[in-house]
């Protein structure tokens, strides 16, 4: 903390505490408000409006302090409003908040590059872009990889999440919500099988050969100018691929010029474990997308990668009015400050040690829980029926609402909506992990 800031840093108590009835009636008032003014295609799952947070706690207007293992989706990977973000974020405001990256630059956009050149997978030159969202992301990696191939086609994967932009609906495995009504469509989107131990029972080279024979068929290679993955698919469920899928995959997009992209916008940045999930695989894309947790909230996404295929683009064709705006790029230097200084790889590792006993523990007692997975701070449980073997999407849903009354606040994910996925801030200790799966435990048992 320094003296410079006018507000001082609010300390938030780490305990989860309802003191009203969820929502309560200052965020209901607000939710009135909101519903006459804020677009209905503008979905809240849980309508408590929120006043403060502070590490792994989110307080509301009414005073309820709820325990959040979601993080905002992981972009709040090392805590709500940690003291050195702020400070860093609040200084640069008061120096530059605009000028332009593509009029007058500044060094706070080339520090990240260079932080993002270092901590990327792959030991070659490297060079960036900044843009302000994961979808922006997605949309510069496929336009970098067509102008430096020369060719048009994209292959993604079943069960991928890519965003919300008309090239990110048309990548996306799921019409509903994301693009139902949206169209017209990008078109030359190739989607191929993924690898998904749990239910297609293949080891990663006979799940990599389905993907491949399918794009060889479907798309053609010699067409394909990118193969977009993420390394853990996230909205998809958390789907960690069989070993072995992912260097397939690569290997087989090297020797037919197709350019590698891992979509890192919810693995990476430290929540697994590792800088980027692609490490835990060996899989050394030639593009690594970053955004969610790279800024700790404020917008901010990244395509980095290799200098040829980023330099391929003509000057003035990638950039943006607020693409790496000094004060989001100087909270990402902070970000990355934070996860050397409190060794955030370490803690990831540990949650992951604290979370996946506690949760194998509930798949014992719970036949209804198919399947405990992730890595690090990126675990998820899948829910499937035992009777029946249907996808138990309404007791995903039954569950988070129940944690949220206990204040916990749970994400659901998964094609199916039968996942629940786990991704708190970094900061969270193992006392308030045992306390959210004992309140799991409790929502389970009233099921
Ligand atoms: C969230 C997400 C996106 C889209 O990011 P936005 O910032 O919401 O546009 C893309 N890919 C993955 C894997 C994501 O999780």
């Amino acid at each position: 903390m320094t003296d410079t800031l006018a507000v001082p840093h609010a300390v938030v108590p780490q305990e989860r505490k309802i003191v009203t009835a969820i929502p309560g009636p200052k965020s209901q008032a607000l939710h009135e408000r909101r519903k006459a003014v804020v677009s209905d295609g503008v979905f809240s799952v849980l309508p408590v409006y929120i006043e403060r947070a502070q590490g792994a706690i989110v307080v509301d207007v009414d005073g309820n302090a709820f325990l959040d293992l979601g993080a905002g989706i992981g972009v709040t990977t090392v805590g709500h409003t940690v003291e050195n973000v702020v400070s860093a974020a609040s200084q640069q405001l008061q120096k530059v908040t605009h000028t332009l990256f593509t009029i007058t630059p500044y060094e706070e956009y080339v520090r990240v590059a260079e932080l993002l050149a270092e901590h990327t997978p792959g030991d070659f030159a490297k060079k960036t872009v900044l843009v302000n969202s994961g979808a922006e992301a997605v949309e510069n990696g496929v336009k970098i990889a067509r102008r430096f191939t020369g060719r048009r086609g994209v292959a993604v994967l079943d069960h991928a999440y890519h965003g919300r932009t008309n090239m990110t609906m048309a990548m996306n495995f799921k019409a509903a919500p994301y693009a139902a009504g949206f169209g017209p469509f990008a078109g030359d989107i190739y989607r191929a099988p993924n690898s998904y131990p749990l239910h297609d029972g293949l080891d990663g080279p006979a799940a990599a050969k389905r993907t491949i024979q399918y794009l060889e068929k479907t798309a053609g290679a010699a067409d394909l100018a990118c193969l977009v993955v993420e390394p853990i698919q996230g909205e998809g469920g958390f789907i960690v691929p069989a070993e072995g899928y992912l260097p397939a995959l690569q290997e087989w997009c090297t020797a037919n010029g197709i350019v590698l992209i891992a979509d890192e916008i919810q693995s990476g940045m430290a929540r697994t474990g590792r800088y980027f999930a692609s490490e835990h695989f060996g899989l050394v894309p030639d593009l690594v997308l970053s955004a969610k947790g790279i800024a700790a909230g404020l917008p901010l996404a990244g395509v980095t990668g290799r200098a040829e295929i980023m330099d391929a683009s003509q000057p003035g064709g990638l950039g943006g009015t607020f693409g790496g705006n000094p004060v989001a790029a100087a909270a990402a230097v902070a970000v990355f400050d934070r996860i050397e200084s409190d060794g955030l790889l370490a803690e990831a590792e540990r949650i992951e040690r604290a979370l996946r006993p506690a949760l194998e523990e509930l798949q014992r007692k719970y036949p209804l829980i198919a399947e405990v997975r992730g890595r690090g701070a990126m675990m998820a449980i899948e829910l499937i029926d035992p009777q029946t073997g249907e996808y138990a999407a309404g007791a995903v849903t039954s569950i988070a609402a129940a944690v949220a009354q206990q204040g916990v606040i749970v994400l659901t994910a998964g094609t199916y909506g039968n996942v629940l996925r786990f991704l708190p801030s970094l900061a969270i200790s193992d006392e308030l992990i045992r306390d959210a799966v004992s309140v799991l435990d409790e929502a389970f048992a009233a099921l």
